[in-house]
């Protein structure tokens, strides 16, 4: 086996109802994860080639827990080998699949890269599950995928229009799950179509950390901020929306991964593929965002405005009305404690997971 593995057994506080394989658990909306799941006693094994991401963080998730995850993996979802073998290993009851690479930007770029480990690492991940009779499955999908719908609420049942690799590479993965679905009458998946996650866990000791240059708002955001960039490049001023910034839907990282959570208690509401939208069912626009961060750091922002970015829309908010009938979910928290936990995360944190772990004034 050509995986990685250190396990650990020890400091388990609740007796564990179920064993979860987390892919890309080290990232960061995984490695939240990973807190709210130690949290209500699952048993986690973790898979992560940290292409995006640190083992660091599993001793930040061990310090809010207060558990550990049992066993962390490095490898590649696309090597089947070293993936059964992690199946052979473990008695595993569900599988909740973050691991992808997600920058729209990039994807434009790195088409072949991005087919290849969304959609390549899905179907090495659906076989190694069905060798091993695991038919459970929360997948990571996107908003993304509706494409440029030209406003309005966008509910489930919105047609998929994807318009960049990596949104296609998401609805090609949810087709591919509706298929094993029909094929595998057991088989249960329920995919998530995040609207922009971000924040980070309160005790700012987990947040967003990407390698290399964010490609996302938020962590853009408060790089600048902390000064470790100079300015916040807008991508286009010139979408219909109010102020010309393209509009979405932001979602606390922490109110993402409890929806997680409720999720692994809906498998028994009965097999096939379930999709749901995971938003606030509000939008703010990029401008928006901005002096929000603004309010929560007390800084001013300097930013540019730039072309448009290829692949981008104008406007993403979720209906999230189905998630809230079916499972009773709904986000909490608004955009002001978006900020607010994000900007103490970078503040504590100000080069990411490479600095020390936390500083003493961390909340916990
Ligand atoms: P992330 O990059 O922080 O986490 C992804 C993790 O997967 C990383 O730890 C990375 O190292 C790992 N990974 C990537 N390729 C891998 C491979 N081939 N094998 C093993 N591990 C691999 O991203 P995130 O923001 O935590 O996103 C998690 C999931 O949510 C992704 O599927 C993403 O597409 C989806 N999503 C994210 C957002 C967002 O705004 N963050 C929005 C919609 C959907």
């Amino acid at each position: 086996m050509n995986a990685r593995a250190h396990a650990n057994n020890r400091d388990h506080r609740a007796s564990s109802p179920s064993t979860i394989l987390v892919t890309g658990g080290a990232g960061f909306i995984g490695s939240h994860a990973c807190v709210e799941l130690l949290d209500h006693g699952y048993e986690l094994i973790v898979v992560d080639n940290y292409s995006n991401s640190s083992p660091q963080v599993f001793a930040r998730v061990q310090r809010i827990a207060g558990r550990f995850v049992g066993a962390v993996y490095e490898l590649d979802i696309r090597d089947r080998r070293a993936l059964s073998a992690v199946f052979d290993r473990h008695s595993v009851d569900a599988v909740v699949h973050f691991a992808a690479l997600k920058a729209v930007g990039e994807s434009t770029r790195m088409p072949v890269e991005y087919y290849d480990v969304n959609v390549g690492g899905t179907t090495s991940l659906l076989r190694a599950m069905h060798e091993h009779g695991v038919h459970r499955l929360v997948f990571s999908s996107s908003c993304s995928l509706y494409g440029d719908a030209g406003g309005g609420r966008l509910s489930e049942a919105s047609p998929a229009r994807p318009t960049n690799p990596y949104a296609a590479s998401k609805w090609t993965c949810e087709q591919i799950l509706a298929d094993v679905c029909r094929r595998i009458p057991d088989f249960t998946a329920l995919s998530l179509r995040y609207f922009n996650p971000v924040g980070a866990h309160p005790s700012g000791l987990l947040g967003e950390d990407p390698s290399g240059t964010p490609d996302n708002l938020m962590p853009y955001l408060a790089q600048v901020a902390v000064g470790r960039r100079a300015r916040l490049p807008v991508f286009g001023d010139d979408y219909a929306t109010p102020d010309g910034t393209p509009v979405r839907d932001y979602l606390h990282v922490m109110d993402t991964v409890e929806a997680h959570r409720v999720a692994l208690d809906h498998f028994t509401d009965g097999p096939g593929m379930h999709v749901y939208n995971l938003g606030a069912g509000r939008g703010w626009s990029v401008l928006d965002v901005v002096a929000a961060f603004r309010e929560a750091c007390g800084k001013p922002i300097p930013y540019d405005i730039e072309p448009r970015r290829p692949g981008d829309v104008t406007e993403l908010v979720a209906d999230a009305a189905a998630v809230a009938r079916a499972w009773g979910w709904r986000p909490t928290r608004d955009l002001a404690a978006m900020c607010q936990d994000a900007w103490r995360f970078q503040q504590l944190n100000p080069s990411g997971y490479a600095g020390p772990a936390g500083s003493k004034s961390a909340k916990e």
